[in-house]
């Protein structure tokens, strides 16, 4: 059997999508202090990469990026998720494919 193999370059479609930050009201946010291996779910699980562990240990998240999936609140919304909706209208992410 053939082996099937197609490389896809997320970075390169993510990078044409148009986001709206609302800097003024997070529409993520995470406890203070969130359990390490809660978080590093999120860094496994977030399809735009945006919970960050540096080599030192610290947690980053910035909710700019957001694709608004909900795979962060799924995974953690009862642990360290303290906050998920969605942005307010006209904010967020807006899709483009080109
Ligand atoms: S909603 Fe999706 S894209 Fe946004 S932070 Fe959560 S997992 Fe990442």
């Amino acid at each position: 059997m053939s082996e099937i193999k197609i490389t896809v370059n997320v970075d390169g479609y993510l990078a044409v999508n148009k986001y709206s930050v609302d800097e003024e009201n997070a529409h993520i946010e995470l406890v203070d202090d969130p359990d390490t291996a809660e978080f590093l779910k999120l860094v496994r699980v977030c399809p735009a990469g945006l919970y960050k562990v540096d080599e030192d240990g610290t947690k980053h998240f910035d909710y700019s990026g957001c694709l608004e999936c909900g795979t962060c609140r799924i995974a953690c919304g009862d642990t360290i998720i303290a906050k998920w909706r969605y942005p307010e209208p006209t904010m967020g992410v807006q899709y483009r494919y080109g």
